[in-house]
């Protein structure tokens, strides 16, 4: 066994959550190993990612141009049939005052060629990439992580240390149990996914030709998400019942539900399925939605889908990868340069990033219910993001992946003008005397209209003291991002 140098931090696996904690440590200095399994560009779901992704994440990590140069196709929102309503019904992220102008538009990407620009650029910016690298466990010692054992692409073991372990190694992490606790499957997630790609299927008219597309049937759902002009990938959402339809042969069980999805059966009526090349087999994918009970120990995170996973329907998944692999950056520079100490640090992380999922999961359970129709939906949305604004608003905040209120992952200028304007109005209205106008004072007593004001004085106040986070702290007594999004710093008031 070799025993390698020293690093500050080890990541395991160069997924898009790999890449993204790696990048952000390295910019700050620090001595990063990434060891990824495969060689790149290799095969990977999660097609259809969101603007929180495309404009924060991607833009801290200084790949805006390359994504522009890939010329991914442009998302501008999505389009469901979906609940009581027999008519598809569409939205688009400019709604939300969080995405406006350019930063409303996502992509639509083959991951081959997203997750490569994201690792070669971890690469550009002093990250050590080794693939063909697979780590097979972790190193031990007094009860802390203290780095992992890998197999090189010669075959030769080597035991590499470090302050840092970050498993970001999707959700057939090999390591993910050695952080303690369990690994929870969902009760109600437990769906099947079947799915291939087509070429020649039809597009949504324009302007909304790039979003993605899904479709309730009988079985479950479809998603049709437009990759080039001429690809698309086709996927089968299922309960778990139908685990027998996908056990024989997988391409015709594909064939069979699409016919029974008039929808998708007319938008694929002239296309043909690709049968070769990394997009040529038919896959299935099954226990993906859980959350482990804890995501850190002294020197060891989980990072993406090592943590959770929770349903493809948002798209939701890039998303909480790529968003906790900035919360982790934050966490480990935070420790590293010796501002907070490890517990406090950590506790951060895995505060933001189980807020971030839950709340995709609590709407998620609720837009499952096929009885209710849009609005109400949006209305769930509202209710589960806490939001002020109106239920298709909140609905766009929550599903772009801006709910979190990261001045880095929202278009912070017009977010902040727009909470201040509602500030203005909730305080003309408060100095009202009761009765006037119709207004019911019982109102101002709701814990709404409170965390409004309460919200409203606090962005004055941060704006003031020039903070980069207009939201203050998620919790009492935690901490903020500091001015340059980069580490942790106490809340300034
Ligand atoms: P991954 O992308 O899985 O990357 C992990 C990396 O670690 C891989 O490259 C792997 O090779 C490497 N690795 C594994 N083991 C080791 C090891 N022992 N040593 C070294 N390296 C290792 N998300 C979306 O945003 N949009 C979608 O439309 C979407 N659709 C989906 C559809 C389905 C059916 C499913 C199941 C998921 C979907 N997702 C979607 C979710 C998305 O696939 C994941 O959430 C996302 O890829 C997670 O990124 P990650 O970096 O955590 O892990």
């Amino acid at each position: 066994m070799h025993r390698d140098q020293e690093f500050d931090v080890v990541v395991v696996g160069g997924g898009p959550g790999g890449s993204t904690v790696s990048t952000l440590v390295a910019m700050q200095g620090h001595r990063v190993l990434l060891l990824e399994k495969e060689e790149f560009p290799r095969y990977q779901i999660g097609e259809s990612l969101l603007p929180s992704t495309v404009h924060g994440i991607c833009k801290l990590l200084g790949v805006e141009e390359e994504l522009k140069k890939a010329a991914f196709m442009p998302k501008r929102g999505g389009t469901f049939r979906w609940g009581s309503s027999p008519e598809p019904w569409t939205f688009s992220f400019s709604v939300s005052s969080a995405f406006s102008g350019p930063t409303s538009l996502a992509y639509q990407v083959e991951r081959m060629k997203f997750d490569q620009i994201l690792l070669d650029n971890a690469r550009a910016k002093g990250v050590d990439v080794r693939e063909k690298s697979p780590v097979a466990d972790v190193v031990e010692e007094d009860g802390q992580v203290r780095g992992v054992v890998y197999r090189d692409a010669e075959g030769v073991r080597h035991e590499v240390r470090s302050r840092f372990v970050v498993d970001a190694s999707g959700n057939k992490s090999r390591i993910q149990s050695r952080i303690g606790g369990t690994r929870h499957y969902s009760d109600f997630f437990k769906n099947i996914a079947l799915f291939g790609y087509f070429e020649g299927g039809k597009r949504l008219p324009a302007p909304n030709s790039g979003n993605i597309l899904c479709a309730a049937f009988d079985s479950g759902w479809f998603w049709y998400i437009p990759l080039t002009d001429e690809l698309t990938s086709v996927g089968a959402v299922l309960r778990r019942e139908a685990l027998d339809r996908v056990q024989g042969d997988r391409e015709k069980a594909l064939l069979e539900l699409i016919d029974e999805c008039p929808l998708i059966a007319e938008y694929l009526s002239e296309a043909r399925r690709v049968t070769s090349g990394p997009y040529g087999e038919v896959r299935v994918r099954k226990d993906y939605s859980y959350c482990q009970d804890t995501f850190w120990r002294p020197g060891m995170v989980l990072v993406g889908d090592a943590a959770c996973f929770i349903d493809p329907v948002f798209s939701s998944g890039v998303h909480l990868a790529t968003y906790s692999g900035l919360l982790a950056a934050r966490s480990v520079n935070s420790v590293l340069n010796g501002d907070v100490e490890e517990a406090k640090s950590f506790e951060e992380y895995e505060a933001r990033y189980r807020n971030e999922y839950a709340r995709f999961h609590d709407f998620l359970v609720a837009f499952y219910d096929m009885h209710r129709d849009e609005d109400s939906y949006f209305w769930t949305a509202k209710k589960v993001i806490n939001s002020s604004a109106p239920g298709l608003e909140s609905f766009v905040e929550l599903v772009g992946g801006g709910a979190s209120r990261e001045g880095g992952l929202v278009d912070a200028a017009s977010y902040t003008e727009r909470r201040r304007s509602e500030f203005r109005q909730f305080s003309e209205l408060a100095d009202r005397p009761a009765g006037e106008d119709g207004t019911d004072r019982d109102l101002f007593d709701s814990s709404l209209v409170q965390s409004v004001l309460e919200e409203g004085a606090k962005i004055q106040v941060h704006a003031a003291l020039g903070a980069a986070d207009d939201e203050g702290p998620m919790r009492e007594g935690g901490l903020v991002p500091s001015a340059d999004g980069m580490r942790w710093a106490a809340c300034g008031y």
